[in-house]
């Protein structure tokens, strides 16, 4: 249930502000309402989740398999929750986050239909302003930002979208009622992550459903199956176990790579392994696989026609499957989608794909969409057409810094951070989930515990060496920015039109070639151990002033003698 309010009160003050109620903002606050802060959680959603809270569209699942998505700070949780399948549904995650929130008491920290519009640092206070959508101006010292990587979605920019008489919706902005399809004429554009998932839920539910594609994707199948009790008490009884492989691989999954030389095998023992990775459940199929397909063109050309084969196995109508193999990238250079069935959605008679390379769409009318062939009549118009991604929602609020500086001005070409937690000329603003932080490219919630602990043990550090103001140095941004640069140079994926380099046909400025460095590509295991050098030496690269931490309504534990 939503707060509706009821946790807003007369309180301007803070210790802490987090802003986001996802995965990140969750743990966040409990680890700082742990700590003795006085701290609360922003939303603009009408309640907690974050994505899952948002993308209720049919076929919303994870693709990280559940048990090694859900936190795993409390055994007591892991004893109690019961995952029912291996890749859960969006439903169920949502259900699991609002019992996590339960279990642990943090409603009454949060605050909804709260949409943050600006946070200015105050120099001569040293604290935080943050103006919040209904009008109030709170302040803080220490503002967390757990925005989402994925939390606005972006629409195309195509005439007549507003003429549409039926119903039309972002899959972000999948009606929270339930949307009748029987018997529906559908319109989907994308063929993303998104659209793969929701193509393949809706085509044996609606009448007609027509697919416009810019550009296909390669897909691969997640293998879904149901947990049973038996299944459960296993995984509980190797939580340890599973967490420590997550830690230790690049993806924060249990997959870890094939470590034999792609060249050094030969091609038949590169078929057996990948004909067994293409039946087995989850990311294997990228993770699993061997290195040289992130970095080795011609390692990468053979699987990617491997999988091409794949898919003309799958697809009936042989022009049908060409138009479906990706003809501009390959295989894992852009963010794999894993699908149940959605190639097989092709084969049936009332799924078209339209290819709009060719047929190009003209305009939204008000019966459908009119492409330069044709006009299609639809009841629904889908837009899975992806996101203003990792700083689109650092964007949308009027962030300033020390001297006025807007933060929206200073990454106008890209992000630039320390760690992809601190920002220089942003003092006291922590991100634990950050652009170019370890959690971007992972197992984003095994990211996320690591960065949450990492910023709350540096808030403590904070307050028990008696420091009220902290800042990364212009030097260690620098260096850290060019680090997480130098990683995409070897890299395939420097050349993607993905959310991974920062393309956005729909923003402006976020066209294809303005690569933006988003990612921290070196994997879990080294930013970790990164992150942890920097706090063992003292947290070098960080600029402290001291100073207690004044102007709050509680003294924290942490910092109590
Ligand atoms: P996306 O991967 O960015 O895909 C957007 C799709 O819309 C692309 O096919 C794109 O074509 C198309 N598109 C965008 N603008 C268009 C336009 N103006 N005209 C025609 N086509 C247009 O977005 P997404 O599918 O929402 O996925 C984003 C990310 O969300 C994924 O990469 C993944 O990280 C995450 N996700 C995760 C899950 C999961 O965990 N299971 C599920 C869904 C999404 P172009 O390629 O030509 O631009």
């Amino acid at each position: 249930m939503a707060d509706n309010g009821k946790n807003r009160s007369e309180k301007t003050h803070y210790d802490a502000i987090v802003v986001g109620a996802g995965v990140c903002g969750i743990y966040q606050i409990k680890r700082l309402t742990d700590m003795g802060l006085d701290a609360t959680v922003l939303d603009s959603a009408g309640d907690l989740g974050g994505t899952w809270y948002w993308n209720r569209y049919p076929g919303a699942r994870f693709d990280s398999e559940s048990y090694t998505y859900g936190y795993s700070f409390s055994k007591e949780l892991l004893e109690e929750w019961h995952w029912k399948e291996r890749f859960s549904s969006q439903p169920e995650n949502l259900r699991y986050l609002n019992f996590v929130a339960d279990k642990f008491d943090l409603r009454k920290h949060m605050q909804f239909n709260c949409r943050v519009e600006a946070a200015h640092y105050d120099e001569v206070e040293n604290l935080w302003r943050v103006r919040v959508g209904d009008g109030r101006e709170l302040t803080c010292r220490f503002l967390v930002l757990g925005l989402g990587l994925l939390s606005i979605p972006t629409l195309p920019r195509l005439d007549g979208m507003d003429d549409f008489k039926g119903q039309s919706f972002h899959t972000f902005y999948w009606p929270h009622e339930p949307v009748e399809l029987k018997g529906k004429r559908v319109g989907i554009i994308g063929t993303g992550a998104t659209a793969i998932q929701v193509i393949a839920e809706i085509a044996d539910k609606v009448e007609d459903l027509v697919v416009f594609q810019r550009r296909p994707n390669w897909g691969a199948p997640l293998n879904n199956s149901e947990i049973s009790d038996e299944e459960m008490a296993d995984i509980r009884s190797r939580y340890d176990e599973i967490f420590a492989a997550c830690a230790r691989t690049p993806g924060g999954f249990e997959h870890e790579p094939d470590r034999r030389g792609f060249w050094e095998v030969s091609r038949e023992e590169r078929v057996a392994l990948w004909d067994k990775l293409y039946d087995e459940p989850g990311f294997g199929i990228w993770l699993r696989n061997f290195r040289e397909i992130f970095t080795d063109e011609k390692a990468n050309a053979e699987f990617s026609d491997y999988i091409a084969d794949r898919i003309r196995r799958r697809v009936k109508d042989p022009a049908v499957a060409e138009k479906l193999i990706p003809f501009d990238h390959g295989f894992g250079v852009q963010r794999v989608p894993l699908e149940t069935h959605y190639y097989e959605a092709y084969n049936r008679d009332n799924v078209h794909l339209v290819d709009i390379k060719d047929t190009p769409i003209e305009r939204v009318t008000e019966k459908g969409i009119r492409t330069s062939d044709k006009e299609f009549d639809f009841d629904i118009i889908v837009y899975a057409t992806g996101f203003d991604a990792i700083t689109g929602a650092f964007d949308r609020i009027d962030i300033r810094g020390a001297g006025g500086q807007r933060l929206r001005d200073k990454w106008q070409d890209g992000p630039s951070t320390y760690l992809g937690m601190f920002i220089h000329g942003y003092p006291n603003l922590l991100m634990p989930a950050g652009p170019q932080s370890g959690s971007a490219s992972t197992n984003y919630p095994r990211g996320i515990e690591f960065g949450v602990n990492w910023c709350t043990d540096f808030i403590a550090y904070m307050m028990s060496h008696g420091y009220n103001r902290a800042e990364a140095t212009p030097e260690a941004e620098e260096s850290w920015t060019a680090h997480v640069a130098k990683m995409y140079s070897t890299m395939l994926m420097r050349k993607a039109k993905s959310w991974f380099t920062g393309y956005n046909s729909n923003v402006e400025g976020h066209e294809h070639g303005k690569i933006r460095y988003f990612v921290y590509n070196g994997g879990g295991p080294k930013y970790v151990s990164r992150a942890n050098r920097v706090a063992e030496n003292g947290y070098e690269g960080i600029e402290f002033a001291p100073g207690p931490v004044t102007g709050t309504g509680t003294r924290p534990a942490a910092a109590a003698e």
